[in-house]
């Protein structure tokens, strides 16, 4: 699959969406595709760690991620490994503001 060309009127929200957000275009594509893959039954564990500037990602999957735990070990013995979660993005903010809108939307039915 390859975005090379996105339509211009479609490319103009895409830049502009980015710009408001502080993202790369390329990110903001592999975003896109990450939700509706999720939608359809995508699932990465993120258990390929690598970091860029210094900030964890997920190889497989290039999702932004933070470290929630750190790595503890006891007499050379690894107790707990690091753990990591997704950061929230712009999109996941909209969706659950989406979704708290329709279920108080519901609630008021
Ligand atoms: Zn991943």
């Amino acid at each position: 699959m390859t975005f090379e060309y996105v339509p211009p009127s479609l490319y103009n929200f895409l830049i502009q969406l980015a710009e408001k957000n502080k993202l790369g275009i390329l990110e903001l594509k592999t975003m896109f595709i990450r939700k509706v893959a999720n939608d359809l039954g995508f699932y990465c564990p993120h258990e390929s760690i690598g970091y860029k500037d210094k900030k964890p990602f997920c190889k497989r999957c290039w999702t932004r991620l933070n470290q929630t735990e750190q790595q503890t070990i006891f007499k050379g013995k690894l107790i707990k490994s690091t753990e990591y979660e997704p950061i929230e993005t712009f999109l996941d903010q909209f969706y659950s503001y989406i979704s708290t809108r329709e279920s108080k939307f519901e609630h008021e039915k």
